[in-house]
């Protein structure tokens, strides 16, 4: 049984201060909740300060994107040999970063090898455009990015995919329920082809894209979805700790 796994994306929001407030709004009901992980991805410059808020509770932390290097000159990134001592997980490859920083397949696929001998899980961000929604391209592209991302990659469980549509991200128009299964199916089989099924089977797959309290229980319910990436509603307490319990109660039905 795969355990569930929910993670708060808050992308380049929050001042320090607003981002400890944030955590001490919902630390204690998050933790609480012990049948789900939960992981919270702040920006970097909150990362140490949040880690002591958490001390002790089963809450953990991840960051947003890495560097595939552990340091040397390269301005402005953040290397792996930094965030060990902060966080678990890493976000790589969010559209967010393929769009506007330009990352390409390679990078990320540099960067998911780098999270793995770093001892970082990577949450490897996967989705298609809206034009290749709508010209019936889905699954060539998220086979493509899959089967790119992973090149290399010897097969581990530590992995989690989150299909994030890119059409969905931020837009209050989320897939339903069974779009989003019907993809992620389609990403489990492509782990399988290129790994095995054994550990297909192993690894969690998430939904992430417009997921609010008013929906999460459509996604959850499906058989392939192992929880969330949660953007904008992971910015607010109620709304995260709300998400973060339906998939709690929900786990013991699917
Ligand atoms: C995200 O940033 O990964 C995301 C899914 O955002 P939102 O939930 O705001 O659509």
């Amino acid at each position: 049984m795969r355990k569930p796994l929910i993670s708060g994306n808050w992308k380049m929001n929050t001042k320090l201060e607003e981002a400890e407030s944030l955590v001490r709004a919902m630390v204690a009901e998050l933790d609480s909740i012990d049948n789900v992980e939960k992981v919270l991805c702040p920006p970097f410059i909150s990362l140490a300060a949040i880690k002591e808020l958490i001390k002790g509770t089963s809450i953990e932390l991840g960051a947003q994107n890495m560097y595939f290097e552990d340091k040397g000159a390269y301005t402005g990134e953040i290397s792996p040999i930094m965030l060990t001592d902060l966080c678990d997980f890493v976000i790589l490859g969010h559209s967010e970063r393929r769009q506007y920083f330009a990352e390409t397949d390679e990078l990320i696929n540099k960067k998911v090898k780098k999270a793995l001998e770093s001892g970082l899980k990577p949450i490897l961000c996967v989705g298609e455009s809206l034009e290749d929604n709508e010209t019936g391209r889905t699954e060539q592209k998220i086979t493509r990015q899959v089967n790119a991302g992973l090149a290399g990659v010897s097969p581990t469980s530590q992995l989690v995919i989150a299909y994030e549509p890119i059409w969905a991200i931020g837009t209050g128009k989320a897939a339903t329920g069974k779009q989003a299964n019907t993809t992620i199916s389609l990403i489990r089989s492509a782990v399988a082809n290129l790994w095995d099924e054994k550990t297909a089977e192993a690894v969690r797959l998430l939904y992430g894209g417009s997921v609010t309290s008013s929906n999460i229980a459509e996604f959850i319910i499906e058989s392939d979805v192992d929880g969330a990436l949660v953007g904008g509603a992971s910015l607010k307490a109620d709304e995260f700790v709300s998400i973060v319990r339906q998939t709690s109660s929900l786990k013991s039905i699917r």
